[in-house]
């Protein structure tokens, strides 16, 4: 019995309603105020459709539908933007939002539902931290309709561009979108799409979350519209389960779920195992949901299934997400976006100089600078630390293979080792093949009278390695000492004259 669409879970966001046991138990499922209940279908906001999803390689196969479309300035605000072919791909996580139901005049109620809800989202963690690991761009869909189907009451269609409705599944609160309009109208943005949010022209309250469309719905109108917002992403961007107990079986008889903020297993257990957010236990932090522990209830059941802490996010309206549900939204973000803004200059296919300059370009976090770096032949430069390094500080005459520079993000937000090695650490490698050119002690390609004044300066030091470092320039052998050896060389250097 395939259906070609399936909805498995439904709405049942109200901060204040899924707080009442009472509704819950004598709701039935579809009276307005409360969650539904009951049924395999159990009752949360996540959608699964039958539209395969549309990673960044394949949404230029997509046909776009012409709408204007604006880059949202985050600070000083927005910006109109021509269409640009899609696949200029940048170094962020991409919030496309689409309107339904805003006719013509309505536009600047649409650009207010829009903007309130990326606001409050940048107020929360872990958004707060990584705001400018964002772009959010604007499309401004024109409905010849005013507001979307099934509100107030089921029987209202309404034909609007994106074809949102309540009562999806026949639960009131599920607010459906068409997926396809939804990829068709993003493709204005002028760079690859990796969340989608739509807009319902509705102060009704509804929302919905597709994670394996990366699309996430809200009533721009309703007064908890960014929360829901806020919810939705985390189901849609985190790949986070609900946290609520209600909706589904009493006892949880399913496999370990597979998100990151739900488990089978208690403390004891998956601390033994070193299973889901182990490493969090007990942690205690402001500005998130806890103490984290294993409490009872989750994923629509009351029992047999954890959650990391009493009440988050992902549990009710306007909480804080706990550590292991912002670990897994910084590691959705850290999937696509790296450390080193863009490429750096020169490139890496670049052979440096003995006096180049490079430089790079940080990602810009709040309070958590990332960590640089340099590297000479993999080994770290004392002090070298900045976003630009000079080769012409490194002593090069007598040969060095390669500059490197690491940056890591050592955010306290992470516990995962592994994944910040691999994903939130980035290494650029530069060639540098200077030959050596031994005696050449004032660097002007030319072994001369001045390198000579140089070495017996040097001379008379003798024990550079132990008295003087910066003096081995002259210690050509490398045995610590610039001695007789030493002037053998210089003096073979200084008959040929010109390095080589
Ligand atoms: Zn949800």
């Amino acid at each position: 019995m395939r259906k070609a669409s399936v909805v498995v879970a439904v709405v049942g966001l109200a901060a204040s309603a899924w707080a009442l046991p009472n509704e819950h138990e004598s709701s039935g499922g579809r009276r307005g105020v409360v969650p539904a209940r009951g049924g395999a279908e159990g009752s949360a906001c996540i959608v699964k459709s039958d539209i395969p999803p549309m990673p960044r390689e394949l949404q230029h196969t997509v046909q776009r539908i012409p709408a204007d479309v604006y880059r949202l300035d985050l600070a000083t605000g927005e910006e109109v933007l021509p269409f640009e072919d899609r696949g200029v791909s940048n170094n962020r996580i991409n919030i496309v939002t689409v309107g339904d139901g805003y006719l013509s005049t309505q536009q600047a109620t649409y650009n207010t539902h829009v903007t309130n809800a990326v606001n409050q989202m940048f107020a929360y963690e872990p958004f707060k931290t990584y705001k400018n690991y964002f772009q959010v761009y604007r499309v401004n869909v024109i409905s010849t309709v005013q507001g979307v189907s099934g509100d107030p009451t089921s029987d209202i269609v309404r034909s609007t561009p994106l074809g949102m409705r309540y009562w999806c599944s026949g639960i009131e609160r599920l607010l459906c979108v068409n997926v396809s309009a939804c990829y068709s109208f993003a493709a204005n943005a002028p760079q690859p799409y990796d969340q989608i949010l739509a807009v319902a022209n509705s102060s009704k309250y509804g929302g919905a979350g597709y994670p394996s469309n990366e699309v996430g719905t809200y009533a721009g109108g309703n007064s908890s519209a960014p929360l829901i917002a806020i919810h939705e992403l985390g189901h849609s961007l985190g790949d986070l389960a609900d946290e609520y107990d209600y909706g589904g079986a009493t006892t949880y008889t399913g496999g370990e779920p597979f998100e990151a903020n739900s488990s089978k297993l208690a403390s004891a257990a998956m601390a033994s195992q070193q299973k889901k957010w182990h490493l969090w236990l007990a942690e205690n932090r402001a500005g998130f949901d806890g103490p984290v522990g294993t409490y009872e209830g989750s994923s629509y059941s009351q029992l047999g299934v954890y959650r990391p802490s009493p009440n988050s996010m992902m549990r009710a309206l306007g909480p804080n997400f706990n550590l292991p549900s912002a670990e897994q939204l910084i590691k959705s973000v850290y999937n696509v976006v790296k450390p080193i803004d863009g490429a750096p200059t020169p490139s890496t296919a670049t052979v440096l100089g003995p006096s180049s300059s490079v430089s790079i370009t940080l990602m810009q976090t709040l309070n958590n600078p990332l960590s640089v770096q340099w590297l000479r032949d993999g080994q770290p430069i004392v002090g070298a630390t900045g976003s630009t390094f000079n080769v012409s500080s490194l002593n090069l005459r007598k040969g060095s293979a390669t500059l490197g520079v690491r940056v890591v993000d050592n955010t306290t937000m992470v516990r995962d080792a592994a994944f910040r090695a691999s994903k939130m650490t980035q290494t650029l490698t530069w060639s540098m093949p200077v030959a050596a050119c031994l005696a050449d002690l004032d660097g002007d390609r030319a072994v001369d009278d001045a390198d000579f004044l140089g070495f017996a300066d040097m001379y008379n030091v003798l024990l550079c390695a132990a008295i003087a470092p910066a003096e081995c320039a002259a210690d050509f052998n490398n045995d610590g000492m610039v001695d007789d050896t030493d002037f053998v060389v210089f003096v073979g250097a200084y008959n040929a004259l010109l390095c080589p």
